[in-house]
């Protein structure tokens, strides 16, 4: 299958351009820019871009990751994908080891069979200052026996670790994380700046949603958030839900990072779904106006954010649409490290999106199948 648009997110230019993209069974068979060698099998009205990849995400559509159920895995990524996101990483929350390792098991046999893009484990490894919605009693030091133990559950599965590098055992652990494969992100953390430039030492490549469960930068005392902001090294995920952070701050750390911000929803099971009660791994959520808060608490619990809605927000601030469509697609894919998505080349994923005028999600391509429930 053929496809043109005047509009394509091409691979290193720096602006949209006209372009074409041709589609055999789940592949990008070949990709130009300007006219079409042929006549195209579908001209687009729209801005033709590559599926949205999520490296951060507890759930959707009402459903959580936090499960043993592949059916409930099924009904959040399903939400998501209608949106945008055609590669999603499950996000777990900190939970007892027996718990986290039957879960683990669960989401393995799904990433496996190509339903989810990898697993995320946020917590237990985190600093119980910084718990954000996430239980204090469950949190641990990582000792880097179980934490190998959980990594050799996965198979492999196991794309992303939050980790707080001030806990006892954390350095070993980062390590043992990069030698599997497994990328160790700073998070959920009290750290000095001093820790944090350790961390990135001994191998942490991520910063999970910087300035969110983490000193502030101040400016005799700039935290983990500096150490990380400022190393070429360290990709930085972001919550653009309006929320999490200021959108002028969003705005301004992409601009001093450029190709280093990974968007991501953080989002739990409200996403695309609306307002009421939820469970986030063992705590109560309350989520009103579209915002998720631990109940009875003015903590944050996640987002209600999707992709989609990220990258409007991102563009309402004033970043620039390139670079605000690789911030959901190209960045998350290599800062995970999945070769095969994020980007429109030759022998990618046949995973595209149709983005109106008004960036809404109009048509989305998964493994080179249309999904019939976009209209
Ligand atoms: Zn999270």
């Amino acid at each position: 299958m053929l496809i043109s648009a005047q509009r394509v997110l091409l691979e290193d230019a720096p602006e949209l351009a006209e372009g074409w993209v041709e589609v055999a069974e789940e592949q990008i068979l070949d990709i130009g820019r300007g006219e079409p060698p042929r006549a195209p099998d579908l001209v687009v009205d729209g801005v033709l871009v590559p599926g949205y990849v999520d490296a951060h995400c507890h759930g959707g559509g009402g459903a959580s990751f936090v499960t043993e159920d592949p059916e409930v895995v099924r009904v959040a990524t399903a939400a998501h994908r209608r949106l945008g996101t055609t590669s999603i990483v499950a996000s777990l929350v900190t939970g007892a080891y027996s718990d986290l390792h039957r879960q683990v098991a669960c989401l393995a046999g799904l990433v496996e069979a190509g339903e989810l893009a990898g697993i995320h484990l946020e917590g237990p490894w985190l600093a119980e200052r910084y718990k954000g919605a996430h239980p204090p009693q469950l949190l641990t030091d990582p000792e880097p026996a179980a934490v190998a133990a959980l990594l050799a559950t996965g198979r492999g599965t196991v794309k992303m670790a939050t980790i707080a590098p001030e806990r006892a055992g954390a350095m070993e652990s980062i390590g043992l994380m990069v030698d599997a494969g497994c990328l160790a992100a700073v998070g959920h953390t009290a750290a000095t700046y001093e820790i944090a430039v350790a961390a990135i030492d001994a191998g942490a490549r991520g910063a999970t949603h910087l300035f969110n469960a983490m000193p502030p930068l101040l400016h005799r005392l700039p935290g983990p958030v500096l150490a990380l902001w400022q190393d070429e090294r360290v990709i930085v995920e972001l919550v653009m839900d309006g929320v999490h952070v200021r959108p002028e701050l969003v705005a301004w750390v992409m601009g001093t990072a450029p190709g280093r911000v990974a968007m991501v929803t953080d989002a739990m099971a409200a996403a695309a779904a609306g307002d009421g009660d939820y469970i986030l791994g063992e705590l109560a959520v309350e989520v009103r106006d579209g915002v998720a808060r631990l109940a009875g608490q003015d903590t944050i619990a996640g987002s209600t954010l999707t992709l989609d809605k990220a990258v409007r927000n991102a563009v309402a601030a004033g970043v620039g649409l390139v670079p605000a469509l690789r911030a959901a697609s190209t960045v998350p894919a290599d800062y995970l490290g999945l070769d095969s998505v994020g980007r429109l080349a030759p022998g990618k994923r046949a995973d595209l999106l149709v983005l109106d005028d008004a960036l809404k999600v109009t048509k989305v391509m998964w493994r080179g199948a249309w999904q019939e429930w976009v209209a």
